[in-house]
């Protein structure tokens, strides 16, 4: 069994950061790698050397992966965590990476390539009696087939990029007279996105909730489930509010999606952390949509509830270790929220709104974790994606876990940009939220820029209410003490003169 002595992290920002800090507590050395928009970034600094690789558009630094590869047998990294985004789900990398004499923190490129495309993933796990969404069996080029199957399935239905991700190449059909041309854009979109126009069908759920199970294999076959996290509050089909455990899973539903999960991952002979996507209807009924090779934005979340360092684990079972726990040692504890805070303008559709953090303070007290990678008066850079930060709290109970996010919410100072945090306030705020029971349509139910402003109005109102409160009841205060002093003053007089007496 080979320890690993030293890292390269290929990626930036918070997840370099947070790998980091795993690494570091195992006493392992660190390597940041960066381009020219990073000089100045936290992960650049913390880390034990640093790199420059290029220059900042991601196709001349972050995805250079020859150079990559090339960096760590220089610097005499025997390992390389590709983070999440990048290259931490190409398989040509991770066989590179190997083929190298090097160690890649993640699973196998057989697996990465089984579940890299959603249809042969659901091939793999169809064999498991896993169940899935109905739709087409493979990709469909045909557009008179691809109709007559989305008849049979029964509109409204889904095309889906095979290569998708990051929902692109998704596009909803309401009825078969806009089947051709959305058929047309998604074939397109899917070209242009991801090299590859292969796309199918599926009927399209009509209030989903999306929920997911984090997924821990060893290179021994152990495989365990850590639970669900809830991520249906999402804008464009990407996750802004994360949360575990979901407010709507019973034991019941969570061992079944959790074997259910397992399964999945024993399809494709897992290992490493991995993350099983459900889609789930109305009546709670589960289907596998795919499976995430790599660790994600939201594991934090799991983290909390479980007390397992998920990139501690990715590391040991890299260097060939077995998992130290079965599934009946994990449990939950307490309650978990993440919001992605972004450098974006949610009164003006969310555009990004990049530039300096001239003010950039963080929450902090009891519960709370800030996972960023900024700090005060550091440029956002328009090259990445526009996260500054991912708030998450703890909680003994889901209640205090969102008043403990209303409450960070409210400390985070940042001056200099428009950020998601008012939104994530609106939501939190929301009773639908609050209920628990609610879809990914969520955003588009209740969120408008209106509804945000009047929420912001009768915050501040109740701010003005409060101050006008405590000053009043300074005044109050401050008369009753001036008599309080006058009667004391008044009382000792006529102490003294009761001592005269
Ligand atoms: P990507 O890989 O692009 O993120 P996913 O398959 O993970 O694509 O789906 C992303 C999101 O799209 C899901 O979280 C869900 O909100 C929505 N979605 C996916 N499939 C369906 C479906 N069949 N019906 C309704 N919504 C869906």
């Amino acid at each position: 069994m080979k320890k690993i002595q030293k890292i390269l992290v290929a990626n930036r920002g918070e997840i370099a950061l947070r790998i980091m800090r795993s690494a570091k507590e195992m006493g392992i050395k660190t390597v940041a790698v960066f381009s020219e928009a990073d000089r100045q970034a936290l992960h650049v600094q913390y880390a034990d050397e640093a790199v420059c690789i290029g220059l900042p558009p991601s196709n001349q630094s972050y995805l250079k992966g020859d150079l990559l590869i090339e960096t760590a047998l220089k610097l005499n990294a025997d390992a390389i965590h590709p983070g999440y985004g990048f290259l931490s789900e190409n398989a040509t990398f991770a066989k590179k990476v190997t083929e190298a004499g090097l160690i890649f923190i993640g699973p196998s490129p057989e697996s990465i390539v089984i579940m890299g495309d959603k249809l042969s993933a659901k091939e793999a796990a169809q064999k498991y009696n896993i169940p899935l969404v109905p739709g087409t069996p493979g990709a469909i080029t045909d557009i008179e087939e691809a109709k007559q199957k989305a008849t049979q399935i029964g509109y409204p239905v889904l095309i889906k990029a095979s290569a998708g991700g990051g929902g692109k190449g998704m596009r909803v059909v309401e009825n078969s007279e806009e089947f051709e041309s959305q058929m047309q854009r998604a074939v397109s979109e899917a070209q242009s996105s991801f090299g590859n126009g292969a796309v199918f069908v599926e009927k399209y759920i009509g209030s989903p909730k999306h929920i997911e199970i984090q997924v821990l294999g060893d290179k021994y076959g152990n495989i365990v489930y850590l639970f669900e996290r809830e991520c249906s509050v999402q804008r464009r089909h990407q996750k802004v509010i994360e949360e575990a455990p979901s407010a709507v899973v019973s034991p019941q539903m969570r061992k079944a999606m959790g074997e259910c999960a397992v399964m999945v991952a024993k399809s494709c002979n897992y290992f490493g952390a991995g993350t099983v996507e459900f889609i789930v209807d109305e009546k709670l009924d589960f289907y596998f949509l795919e499976m995430n090779t790599r660790l994600q934005v939201e594991h934090p979340v799991t983290e909390q509830i479980t007390g397992i360092d998920l990139v501690k684990e990715q590391i040991k079972i890299a260097q060939d270790e077995a998992l130290s726990f079965v599934q009946e040692d994990l449990k939950i504890q307490g309650h978990s929220l993440e919001i992605r805070v972004y450098a974006e303008d949610p009164k003006n559709n969310f555009l990004p709104d990049i530039g300096t953090l001239e003010t950039y303070q963080r929450p902090q007290g009891v519960g709370v974790r800030v996972d960023d990678g900024f700090s005060e008066g550091m440029t956002i850079p328009i090259y990445y994606d526009p996260m500054i930060a991912k708030l998450i709290t703890f909680g003994k109970d889901r209640q205090e876990a969102i008043e403990r996010m209303r409450r960070a919410i409210a400390e985070y100072k940042i001056v200099g940009v428009e950020t998601t945090l008012s939104f994530c306030d609106f939501v939190l705020q929301h009773e639908a939220f609050l209920s628990g029971n609610f879809d990914t349509k969520f955003v588009e139910k209740y969120f408008s820029v209106d509804k945000l402003n009047a929420k912001n109005n009768e915050t501040e109102m109740n701010v003005v209410a409060a101050l006008i409160g405590k000053l009043l009841s300074e005044k109050n205060n401050s008369s009753n003490q001036k008599e309080n002093n006058l009667l004391s003053h008044s009382n000792k007089k006529s102490n003294w003169k009761n001592r005269n007496r």
